[in-house]
């Protein structure tokens, strides 16, 4: 084969695949994700669901992408997205000592748990994924969290709601896409086998939203969970955006009034240092020569976390102004039928970290109260 065949070749697996450690048991596997440069996200629901796909690319067997957001030990049954595998104890104040001994036991402790995970895990074919596998292993990682709640108290609010609403946007799509229906069939009869073993599951759209929106408003109050305040506000029109595709208005207004007023804030603190910054610069222009060249390098700090603040104020202002117009859309609209088309939100697609709050891959930001000390 010449280079160019193999390359070609190469192409054709939409995967990459690379051996990681499972974070619990150790235990190094292949895990896969789609390549992102293969597909464009076109359209996102008012909830952010991904609405519509354009594949680049010869000879690709086009994926589902939402299908493929987990990753999973096949030796412990460990099931997070990659973010988790890296650092699985992020916001849930345990250690990983104690996160790894609360989940390694977990199976053993309720009979009806275990037999969730049991009904859960049947027929497994990992790693090859269908659709239903898919949102069962979605159901898995959501089952696995609130049974480290049960364990230990410790609440992974962010992950449990980020899987929440994924699971949510499968269910949707299950209802919507015809060559579906026969995985439908097979998950409402799961779904009822589900029901009296777990009770609060979330089994279909609606109930996964507002389980979303449930774990997403206790991560927007803990500190531990989120620490920046541009995630945070994030995080707040997110959870405005699942009150909207829930037609829930008086939550919604609520949520976006508290990413309103966190802008704000930022604002006047920006302002503030713009006041130190102009009596410094008085400072360095009347007094000595030592103590003026203090001041300008303490201007220049300051200058530089101005630009920061500005940057991130603004950046927030434009986020809260475009969910504000679409809650005004929504109100105004009538309740849509089941088409897509009157829910599409017009805003652009937002970029992966809106999305995914993807908090525990970035270098770690100066927290906003070091800025001013
Ligand atoms: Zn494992």
């Amino acid at each position: 084969m010449g280079d160019n065949q193999q390359r070609e070749a190469a192409e054709v697996s939409p995967f990459l695949a690379k051996a990681v450690a499972c974070p619990l048991c150790e235990l190094v596997s292949p895990q896969r994700r789609i390549k992102r440069h293969l597909y464009q996200e076109q359209k996102r629901d008012i909830d952010l669901k991904p609405l519509s796909y354009h594949w680049k690319g010869k000879g690709l067997t086009v994926q589902h992408p939402l299908i493929h957001f987990l990753w999973h030990c096949p030796g412990c049954r460990f099931t997070a997205w990659p973010g988790a595998w890296e650092n699985p104890i992020r916001g849930t104040g345990l250690t990983l000592t104690k996160y790894r001994a609360a989940l390694r036991d977990l199976p053993g402790q309720d009979p009806a748990d275990a037999k969730v995970r049991a009904l859960l895990l049947q027929g497994w074919t990992w790693p090859e994924l269908d659709y239903e596998q898919g949102l069962r292993l979605h159901l898995l990682a959501v089952h696995q969290l609130l049974l480290l709640k049960k364990a230990t108290g410790a609440l992974d609010s962010l992950n449990l709601g980020r899987y929440c609403l994924r699971l949510a946007w499968l269910f949707r799509e299950l209802g919507e896409r015809p060559e579906l229906s026969p995985t439908a069939t097979r998950m409402a009869q799961l779904a009822g086998r589900l029901r009296p073993l777990w009770p609060e599951a979330p089994l279909d759209d609606a109930g996964a939203l507002r389980a979303a929106a449930g774990f997403y408003e206790i991560g927007a109050t803990d500190a531990q969970a989120v620490e920046d305040v541009g995630e945070l506000c994030n995080l707040l029109l997110l959870i405005t955006r699942i009150h909207l595709k829930l037609r829930q208005f008086d939550p919604a207004k609520r949520y976006l009034g508290r990413a309103h007023e966190l802008t704000r804030n930022l604002e006047q603190r920006k302002q503030q240092m713009e006041g130190a910054y102009y009596q410094l610069e008085q400072r360095a222009r009347s007094e000595a020569r030592a103590v003026s060249e203090l001041a300008r390098k303490r201007q220049q700090e300051v200058s530089a976390q101005i630009v920061e603040l500005d940057s991130k104020f603004r950046g927030m202002r434009f986020k809260v102004q475009d969910v504000r117009e679409l809650l005004q859309d929504e109100m105004d609209a009538p309740p849509p039928g089941r088409t897509a088309a009157t829910q599409v939100s017009d805003a652009q697609a937002p970029d992966e970290d809106f999305l995914d709050l993807d908090l525990s891959l970035k270098p770690k930001k100066k927290r906003l109260r070091d800025l001013f000390k």
